[in-house]
Formats: structure tokens, sequence, C-alpha cells
């Protein structure tokens, strides 16, 4: 019993996050099927592995195409992705999808995933949560999936590029309030970690000062701060 398709998270920013399983599966795997085969190569020699890449992108069906039938013709393939965990926001879902499909197994390993790093970083209620990743680019469709995610009355997490990250803010005063929390996790395992904590309004104006926003970031909008008795939240589950 063994499997054909493994998944593998890869760093988000420190290449020391790379776990020990995930560079016993690079090394033995006949085949790395990846994002982008330049940044792929670039990690593979920094740990001294030397493999073939197929290239594979979700939007081009010959690529899915190719790496599935690696997969049939009894490669052992490793997906990895930019960076992070493999379908999170990145290529991935489809290949897994046809394989499953086909019969090949697939096995999914624990990694790196900003989502969870800026989640257990941010000192917030832990349990349910909604995940947006990147919203769409339209704001009135991004105002609408952010008004039912925060409805729910769980911190919703969201990815979004530097560039961007200031209209988003806007964007989630003018939908959800300027008063809302937000948290900020830029250059997650990287040397200028910061977390950068506020109110949607806050936040906004205190980036918007600066020249250049820079570097990745994972958004968290947490709920505003109740009293005890104004929780709906069962005391207990008994
Ligand atoms: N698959 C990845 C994962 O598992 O987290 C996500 C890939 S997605 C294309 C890239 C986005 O993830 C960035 O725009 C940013 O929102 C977030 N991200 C990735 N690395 C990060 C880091 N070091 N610090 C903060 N956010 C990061």
């Amino acid at each position: 019993f063994y499997y054909m398709l493994y998944i593998v998270p890869t760093p988000i920013g420190n290449l020391q996050d790379i776990t020990l399983r995930a560079l016993e599966t690079l090394k033995t795997a006949d085949a790395v099927l990846c994002e982008d085969t330049r940044r792929t190569q670039i990690l593979l020699s920094h740990f001294g592995i030397s493999k073939p890449l197929y290239r594979y992108n979700e939007n081009d069906d010959r690529s899915v195409l190719r790496c599935l039938e690696a997969l049939k013709s009894g490669k052992k393939c490793a997906l990895v992705s930019d960076c992070g965990t493999p379908c999170i926001s990145d290529p991935g879902w489809k290949l897994v999808k046809e394989a499953v499909a086909n019969g090949i197994k697939v096995s999914s390993l624990p990694g790196p995933s900003a989502v969870a790093c800026a989640l257990a970083g941010a000192g917030i209620t832990g349990g349910a949560f909604t995940f947006l990743g990147f919203l769409p680019r339209k704001p009135g469709k991004a105002a609408k999936l952010l008004s039912a995610a925060y409805s729910q009355n769980h911190p919703v997490v969201l990815y979004e590029s530097p560039y961007r990250v200031v209209k988003m803010l806007e964007l989630v005063a003018k939908t959800l309030g300027g008063e809302t929390p937000v948290i900020l996790a830029r250059e997650l395992s990287k040397v200028y970690e910061e977390w950068i904590r506020g109110t949607a309004v806050s936040l906004a104006e205190e980036l918007s000062k600066k020249s250049k926003v820079q570097g990745e970031f994972v958004m968290i909008l947490d709920r505003p701060a109740q009293t005890e008795e104004a929780t709906d939240e069962p005391d207990s589950y008994f």
C-alpha cells in the first residue's frame, strides 16, 4: 500500500520550515509537479535535490493531463506550489480531483500554510473561522462575499497582495464598519515578520501613510469585543 501523488507543502518564507517528510518525499519522487519550474528548481537545488519538473497550471488542461499521464504511467509524483500548501489559494485541486477519479492514491502532507500560521498567532478564539482566500477583484462581488462570511459570526481570514491591502481595508470599513477589528500578519516566518493590529479605519490610515506597502499579508477580521451576556454561544455543550 503506497501512494502515487504526494501533496507537499513548502516554506512560506523560511527555508528551515520544510519538513523532514517533505524532503524525503521530494528526494524519492520520480517527478515534481510544480507551479513555476524556476522557483521550484531554486528550492530543490537549495536542498541538493535534482528531479524532472513538470509545470502544472490549472488553467491549462493540457498541463493537468500531462501530469495525470505521468501518474498513470506509474511515476510517483510530488505536487508543490510556489509557497505553502498546494491547493490552498494555489493550483493543485484539479489534478487531485482527477487523480482521485482515476483511482490514483493521494497523500496530503501537513506543513506550512499562511492561513494556519496567521490564525495561531492572532490570539483570537480558536474553533470556527471562515477562510475566503483572495477575494474577487470586483468591489461589488468582494463586498457581497465579505458580508455573507462575516455575518456568520466567525473571524474571516483573507489573503491579500501588498498592492491592494489598503484598498481591501477601505472595503472592509465600508462594508462591515470602520471599527471592525483587524489583525494583519505580515511577512510570516521572515526576518521582518510583523503583527499589525487595529481597526479597518485605523489600519487603512496607518498603511496609506507609508510610501510603499511591502511584504505578504494575511488579513484577519475579528469579531468586535462582546460582553459575556451579549454572546450567543452556549456556555457548554452539555
Ligand atoms: N498556498 C499558500 C498557503 O498555503 O498559504 C498560499 C499561496 S497564495 C498564492 C499567497 C498568499 O498567501 C499571499 O498573497 C499572502 O496573502 C499569503 N502568504 C504567503 N506567504 C506569506 C507570508 N510569509 N506572510 C504572510 N502572508 C503570506
